[in-house]
Order: C-alpha cells, then structure tokens, then sequence
C-alpha cells in the first residue's frame, strides 16, 4: 500500500476514535463540530491523494483486475 495513503488512514482512523470520544463523553456541540470537520477533511485529503498518485492509481487498478478475473 502506498505510504502515505497509509498515513492518512491512520489519521482517519484516530479522528474516528477522537469522534467516538467526544459523543460518549456527551461532549459540546463545538467539539462534535471540530471533529466532524476534521472527518470531512481527511475524507478530501484522501479522494484528492487517489486522484493524483500514481502508486494508489496502480493499486486500485491491480484490486480491479484481480476482482474480474474469474
Ligand atoms: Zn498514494
């Protein structure tokens, strides 16, 4: 997998469990907001890298011959 796909995985990932936290800890509204932005963020930052790189293109196009093969 490409790295630094990777590395905005793990940053969405923590940002799933930073919003996980906010809502069991009935936290404020700003909080939740602040956390769902950085969701949407990631989420833009992760469909623009696939956009533009050429390992993640690859990896993509490898998944989809090895999903048609049979
Ligand atoms: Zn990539």
């Amino acid at each position: 997998m490409c790295l630094s796909l990777h590395r905005l995985n793990l940053q969405l990932q923590s940002a799933f469990r930073l919003r996980d936290n906010v809502i069991s800890l009935k936290g404020e509204c700003e909080a939740l907001m602040g956390a769902d932005n950085d969701l949407d963020r990631l989420y833009r930052l992760i469909a623009r890298h696939r956009e533009s790189c050429a390992l993640c293109k690859l990896d993509m196009a490898l998944l989809d011959i090895s999903l048609h093969r049979d």
